[in-house]
């Protein structure tokens, strides 16, 4: 027998057996990683104490280089310096927006964008997983070895192929993928359990390049995200941006180089994180055209010029609290995350909104990072006592193809994750052996209107009369928020599935517009899902018909057979046309002239099932 070594309490000196883990967030601008050290979430620096990693790398003839030292060259080495690749992440070249003005050999080949460097081409799955190596590294070394994994975050609008792409980064590097997380629920992780807080709060997230809200509600320990919305075209970024504007503007610059036009960029950047402190910004460049820029950018001015975006995030704040089907006042507290809610006119703005001071006393740039060490120290098994369950949603209703081009919606929007959800299907036609099964994205009534994610067959289905088969779809999505689907019919056993990977997939503005979409269409669809609705009903009951026509024909008499077929023709002809009361009499004609041949089919049926059989041997039958 073997027996098992209890180690006394306090007397297990073996430290290295803690597990190693870490949290990462993995940003449009800056990285992090941060992990549990005694119990407490903590960044970890590099050995310049720096918590910081810009998300830039620089490509060269013999290598790379990350971080501060890549930066440093993006003015000087803009073609092979990659900024913000997280918005290339899961992209293909037609998704991403103002390619023109980017100083990078785009490659023009199908699937993700591909960028040509002096080290070769470059997918953003590359480049993010030499950001990612960089940030195992500094882990590794500050924790002294190797690590069991990492939870990584991303923003909470990442469809799957993005979701997918940064897996992908994350196994490139050498890491082990405990989970991906929402950022704002990493956020809401740092504060719920630091605060013990209880109640709906809203995640407030306004990064370098994407705008996140999710409202969360927190209680006993228990996170659950009610809703999402947000704007990945959108952050600080935009803010240097007008100023960029503003700068060229004001000073009259002739058209600039790409050099001369990152650095104003940078400038622009400098000037605005001064503002957050001071109440006016000196803003001084010589340009390689021998141009002079020398201006004073004040808090008022900035203000005005960034009005519009200030307001541009409030709209999606607005609809996820419609969403979770709450109000304003319904919201007990604001966490601010992102280093661009640092701006006053930002943290004003939201403070108005919810009419109330946002919650800030967590550093905005660490917060994510330090949610997710918490959650990868949970996943690695250093569970603490206290136990807490996560809880994520889906952005887009996930359903299926039904017959009439209908979608038959099996997950709907705002769902938690994970989840797996079952629904029962049957045939439509006698002897039906395959079975399409096309999975949908979207809030639409119709197929055409919503988003193809994959399909797949299941064939071997056992012939049967239409509506026999038993056909159970199963929707399964991951903690990732990767979706799989299988389809198994009931009394054979047969088997399909597909785990939906797109090659790319929907940016917020698509999400927001199907959205939108599905509004401003919802009457109308429900109309056009009524009229395709009652057309397949009336098809499935012209193929009953015919088909009792000819296996029992021989019960009817001439003049009501040619009834019957006037009948069905009747309907077929109604069935066309767009009218539902059409196709509703049509129908209940047809139902009525084939009663009395459905009584003499059920005599004759019944007849034939009880022909030579006792009594107690059809009861013994029905008592199985
Ligand atoms: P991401 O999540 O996209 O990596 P961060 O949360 O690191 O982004 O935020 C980066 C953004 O925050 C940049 O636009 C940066 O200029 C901005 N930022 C950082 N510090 C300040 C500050 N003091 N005032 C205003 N903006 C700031
Ligand atoms: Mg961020």
């Amino acid at each position: 027998m073997v027996l098992l070594q209890i180690a006394e309490p306090g007397q297990s000196d073996a430290p290295h057996e803690r597990r190693l883990a870490v949290g990462i967030d993995l940003g449009t601008t800056n990285s992090l990683v941060a992990t549990v050290r005694s119990g407490m979430a903590v960044v970890l620096n590099d050995e310049l104490g720096r918590s910081l990693l810009p998300s830039v790398v620089r490509y060269t003839g013999d290598g790379c280089e990350v971080g501060y030292e890549a930066q440093a060259h993006q003015t000087s080495d803009p073609r092979n310096t990659v900024v913000s690749v997280k918005r290339f992440m899961g992209r293909g070249l037609k998704d991403i927006a103002h390619r023109e003005s980017m100083p990078y050999l785009f490659d023009d080949a199908p699937g993700m964008v591909r960028l040509h460097t002096a080290a070769g081409p470059k997918s953003p799955v590359e480049v993010s997983a030499d950001i990612l190596r960089a940030l195992r590294e500094r882990g590794e070394a500050a924790l002294g070895g190797d690590l069991v994994g990492a939870v990584i975050t991303v923003p909470a609008y990442f469809d799957d192929a993005q979701r997918q792409a940064t897996k992908d980064a994350a196994r490139l590097a050498g890491l082990n993928v405990l989970r991906l997380l929402n950022e704002p629920t990493a956020a809401a992780i740092a504060y719920g359990l630091d605060n013990a807080a209880e109640g709906v709060y809203a995640v407030y997230d306004l990064g370098g390049g994407t705008f996140d809200i999710s409202i969360l509600k927190l209680s006993r320990g228990v996170f659950e995200v009610l809703s999402t919305g947000g704007d990945s075209a959108l952050g600080g970024d935009d803010f240097d941006q007008r100023i960029f504007c503003w700068i060229i503007e004001a000073a009259k610059l002739k058209p600039l180089s790409p050099q001369d036009a990152r650095f104003i960029l940078s400038r622009a950047r400098e000037a605005k994180e001064y503002l957050t402190f001071h109440g006016a910004a000196p803003i001084t460049a010589r340009l390689s055209s021998g141009e002079v820029v020398d201006l004073t950018l004040t808090t008022e001015i900035f203000a005005e010029i960034t009005r519009t975006l200030v307001t541009k995030t409030m709209q999606p704040v607005r609809k996820a609290l419609r969403d979770a089907k709450l109000g304003v006042d319904d919201v007990n507290g604001v966490i601010m995350v992102g280093g661009a809610t640092r701006m006053p006119q930002i943290q004003r703005a939201v403070g108005e909104f919810f009419k109330k001071e946002p919650l800030n006393n967590l550093d905005p740039d660490k917060v994510v990072a330090l949610g997710a060490a918490k959650q990868a120290n949970l996943l690695a098994g250093n569970r603490s006592a206290d136990d807490w369950l996560l809880l994520d949603v889906i952005p887009l209703s996930l359903g299926l193809e039904m017959m009439g081009g209908l979608v038959e919606k099996i997950i709907p929007r705002n769902s938690t994750i994970p989840i797996a959800r079952a629904q029962d299907f049957t045939t439509f036609r006698d002897g039906q052996t395959a079975l399409a099964v096309h999975v949908v994205q979207g809030e639409r009534e119709l197929v055409t209107d919503c988003r193809s994610l994959a399909r797949f067959e299941l064939r071997g289905i056992p012939p049967m009369v239409a509506g026999a088969a038993r056909i159970r779809v199963t929707f399964q999505v991951d903690a990732d928020g990767l979706l799989s689907v299988s389809a198994r019919e009931q009394t054979a056993g047969v088997e399909a599935s597909v785990v939906v990977k797109p090659s790319y997939g929907l940016s917020d503005d698509e999400i927001a517009h199907m959205l939108k979409d599905s509004l401003e269409h919802s009457r109308d669809d429900a109309m056009r899902r009524a009229l395709k609705e009652i057309q397949v009903e009336a098809q499935r009951l012209i193929e009953a018909v015919q088909s009792a026509l000819k296996s029992d024909g021989e019960l009817l008499a001439d003049d009501e057979r040619a009834r019957i077929e006037a009948a069905i023709v009747a309907l077929q002809a109604a069935a066309l046309g767009e009218n539902r009361r059409h196709i509703t009499l049509a129908m209940d004609t047809l139902d009525a002239d084939t009663k009395d041949f459905a009584a003499r089919r059920m005599d004759k049926n019944i007849r034939r099932a009880l022909a030579g059989r006792s009594v107690a041997e059809i009861a013994g039958e029905e008592s199985q």
